[in-house]
């Protein structure tokens, strides 16, 4: 019979001796219900108002579902994300390193490349992939960047301009691997 994912939260919380509250089974609901990846503060502002529950269980709460294996953590430019891990198809990521955004990516390919993999004296459980690059919204603000700095002196910019001419040398020294990637 398939665990519920109430079933896995009780399970573990016994496991670690911790004691059963409400609260966290109210977190719980919040995150099956949820799509995507969010941070703890964004979890924090889905919270159902007639159940006040604080700042601080929230996030201990997250941490300890992320070690029971209900959720998967992302951290990204500095940020923990957040999503559902119960009853999810595993899946990778892909990742804007201008706004930071994060989707994701099924592939058969990659799920076929990791169980070809050959890991000896280590049994695989799951795998992640991240791919990181730039979205066409920031692919746009470097366009207008780089006609900004075309005209003017890159001591003028500013620091998060300055970020995004980073994120551009960095594009251009990947493109020869993307390029080969395509091919
Ligand atoms: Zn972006
Ligand atoms: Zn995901």
């Amino acid at each position: 019979m398939v665990k519920s994912a109430k079933d896995i939260l009780d399970s573990y919380i016994e496991e670690q001796g911790k004691r059963k509250t409400p609260e966290r089974n109210i977190v719980l609901d919040v995150v099956l219900a949820m799509n995507g990846h969010h941070s703890a503060d964004e979890i924090c502002a889905m919270m159902p108002e007639r159940y006040p529950i604080s700042r601080a269980t929230v996030f201990s709460t997250l941490s300890l579902f992320d070690e029971a294996g209900l959720v998967y953590s992302h951290q990204i430019n500095g940020r923990t994300l957040y999503e559902n891990a119960y009853e999810v198809e595993p899946h990778h990521h892909y990742i804007c390193k201008g706004c930071g955004r994060i989707w994701n990516l099924k592939s058969n390919k990659i799920t076929e490349l990791v169980a070809e993999c050959r890991t000896p004296r280590f049994k695989k459980l799951r795998s992640s992939l991240y791919i990181y690059g730039l979205c066409d919204v920031c692919g746009a603000r470097l366009y207008r960047l780089k006609k900004k700095m075309e005209k003017e002196k890159e001591a003028k910019m500013t620091r998060e301009e300055k970020r995004f001419a980073r994120i551009d040398a960095e594009l251009n020294e990947a493109a020869e691997w993307i390029n080969n990637e395509n091919n």
